[in-house]
């Protein structure tokens, strides 16, 4: 029987194993970085009871360059929110994802974390990816910040300026199929436009070749729900755009 590779977390240890198939028992094969463990499960259709299985796990970096930028945000001092900042919040999900979110930057709960959207409007964001049957695993989130403005305080160009290379190099590695920009700060920055949201929502634009959305901010639909239904206009456009074979909307 073929080997079958299984990507353990970065860290993760070794593992091959061979058995014999028994169907619907789980056989363990090795120890995750975590140390939980892996077990393999043969069930029908295919699995022949009684047959050597033979499985090899091998413990792979899963998302290497993408730890580098965690690692290099983790010690970043370009600006000054390093000092009054708990965590940084490089952002989180798929690194394959066909999918990213760009907001403005931690709030409070992310910089509690280092999660990012995980607070009031990311349980909000969290609803939205859901209602275009999207699950926050699939895309990656972040944002044009990596570490919390204090008091929420709106970025400084400076700020920007030394941050955005992040997600410059976020957006090279993951290389999406559309990108949805939360709010002004991510549309202005990724657009390099001064132009306003309402200005810019409803329209596919190109990041680089990356199609991309402008929608208004989940924190301001907490403040105004009149702005949910552009908004939900504005991720279902996202949406086709996703769906579609060559890019389009
Ligand atoms: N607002 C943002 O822009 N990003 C977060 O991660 C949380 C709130």
């Amino acid at each position: 029987m073929t080997p079958v590779p299984v990507a353990f977390p970065a860290g993760g240890r070794n593992a091959v194993s061979v058995g014999l198939v028994t169907l619907n028992t789980t056989v363990p094969i090795g120890v995750l970085s975590d140390d939980r463990s892996l077990y393999v499960q043969f069930s029908e259709p295919g699995a022949v009871p009684g047959q050597m299985f033979s499985v090899c796990a091998q413990a792979q970096p899963a998302r290497p360059a993408a730890s580098a930028i965690e690692k290099a945000v983790a010690k970043c001092t370009r600006c000054r929110l390093y000092k009054t900042a708990t965590n940084p919040v490089p952002g989180e999900g798929s690194p394959t994802a066909k999918l990213v979110c760009v907001g403005e930057a931690p709030g409070a709960n992310e910089d509690a974390t280092g999660r990012p959207f995980v607070g009031a409007a990311g349980q909000l964001l969290t609803k939205i990816l859901a209602a275009v049957e999207l699950k926050r695993e699939d895309v990656f989130i972040c944002n044009v910040l990596k570490h919390r403005p204090p008091g929420n305080r709106n970025p400084l160009p400076d700020e920007v300026a030394a941050c955005s290379p992040y997600l410059v190099r976020q957006l090279e590695l993951i290389k999406p199929k559309v990108i949805i920009a939360f709010g002004s700060f991510a549309a202005q920055t990724l657009l390099d436009t001064k132009a306003p949201i309402g200005k810019l929502r409803g329209a596919v634009h190109q990041y680089h070749g990356i199609p991309l959305v402008v929608t208004y901010h989940p924190a301001a639909l907490l403040r105004n729900p009149a702005w949910k239904r552009p908004t939900w206009e504005d991720v279902k456009l996202a949406r086709r755009v996703l769906d579609s074979p060559a890019g389009g909307a």
